[in-house]
C-alpha cells in the first residue's frame, strides 16, 4: 500500500499533525524537528507523542520523517556552526526518543570551501560522534541539488559518508531520495529511472533507502538549483512522478510531498491525484 502524506506544521503539536495527516488521506507525514532557520525548540510533551504514537498505529501509518533545521550544517568551517549542527541533532535525536521507529533526515552539509572530502569527513565524524546503536532512530541523508558546496548532490558522495560510519551505525544512517533535488543534480530520472536506481543501488544500496520527498522541480534537469514545483507542473512531470512512486523496487517507502501548496488542502488533492495515478 502507498504511504504517502506531505510536510506539516509542527506548531501545534505531535497529535494534530497525525489529524491533519488523517484529513487529507495521507498515511505518513513530515515535519521540523525545530525552526527551520533558527534554532529553538520547544519542549516536548510525552502524553502529545504518545496520543500520537497510537494513531499512527490505529490507522496503518508509514513511517514518519523528522527533519532537521537547514541551518544544521556539520561541515562548515566555523566552529560556532559545527557546535550548533551537534547541538541540535543530539537534542533532536533525544527528543525523537519519544516518538520511536521513525525517520529524521538532515541535509548532509556545505562544506564552504574546505573540500568535497574534508566535508564527507567531518558529517561522518558528527554521526559517529552524536548516533548510538540503541538509538529508536534511523538518520536518513538526504539527497542534494548540487548546488554550490553543497554535499549529497552525487551518490557516491552519500556511500563515501556512509563509509565512514562506525560498524555498530551502519543500520542507523540511511538515505532519503528527493526527486526535485536528484533530477536538478543531474540524475534522469525521468527518462532512465532503472538506471539510476541502479546507479544508486551501485553506491549506496537500495537496501538503504528509506524515504522519499516528491517533489517536481521548477529547473531542468542537472540544473544544480533546487526549487520544488507542484506535481505535474515542473521539468518531471506527473507521469515520471506516478513512475517513481510505483517503482517495484521503491514499495513501502514513506513518500513526502514537500510541493509548493498554500494549504492542506492543495495538499489532499494532490494525494488524491496521485493515489489515483498509482492504482492505474
Ligand atoms: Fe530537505
Ligand atoms: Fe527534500
Ligand atoms: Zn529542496
Amino acid at each position: 500500500m502507498l504511504k504517502i502524506g506531505c510536510h506539516l506544521s509542527s506548531s501545534k503539536g505531535f497529535e494534530h499533525m497525525g489529524r491533519e495527516a488523517l484529513k487529507i488521506n495521507a498515511n505518513t507525514f513530515q515535519f521540523f524537528t525545530r525552526n527551520p532557520r533558527g534554532g529553538s525548540a520547544k519542549s516536548i510533551d510525552p502524553d502529545d507523542a504518545a496520543r500520537l504514537m497510537e494513531l499512527t498505529r490505529q490507522h496503518g501509518f508509514g513511517p514518519l520523517v523528522a527533519h532537521a533545521p537547514y541551518t544544521l550544517n556539520p561541515c562548515s568551517k566555523d566552529q560556532k556552526t559545527r557546535d550548533f549542527a551537534y547541538m541540535a541533532m543530539a537534542d533532536d535525536l533525544a527528543r525523537m526518543e519519544y516518538i520511536p521507529g521513525n525517520y529524521y533526515n538532515f541535509h548532509p552539509g556545505s562544506h564552504v570551501g574546505q573540500g568535497t572530502e574534508k566535508g564527507i569527513e567531518l558529517i561522518a565524524q558528527m554521526l559517529n560522534d552524536i548516533l548510538k546503536p540503541e538509538m529508536q532512530t534511523t538518520v536518513l541523508l538526504e539527497t542534494m541539488a548540487g548546488k554550490g558546496s553543497e554535499i549529497g548532490g552525487k551518490f557516491e558522495e552519500l556511500a563515501a559518508i556512509r563509509a565512514l560510519l562506525r560498524p555498530e551505525l551502519q543500520e542507523k544512517v540511511g538515505v532519503c531520495l528527493d526527486t526535485c533535488h536528484v533530477h536538478d543534480g543531474g540524475y534522469d530520472i525521468v527518462h532512465d529511472l532503472d538506471g539510476v536506481l541502479d546507479e544508486f543501488d551501485r553506491f549506496v544500496g537500495l537496501g538503504h533507502l528509506k524515504a522519499l520527498h516528491i517533489n517536481d522541480s521548477m529547473n531542468p534537469m542537472a540544473a544544480h538549483k533546487d526549487r520544488h514545483a507542484k506535481i505535474g507542473e515542473g521539468h518531471i512531470g506527473t507521469e515520471a512522478m506516478v513512475r517513481i512512486i510505483g517503482h517495484p523496487k521503491l514499495q513501502g517507502l514513506p513518500c513526502i510531498l514537500e510541493t509548493p501548496q498554500e494549504d492542506l488542502d492543495g495538499y489532499g488533492k494532490e494525494i488524491e491525484m496521485l493515489k489515483k495515478e498509482y492504482k492505474k
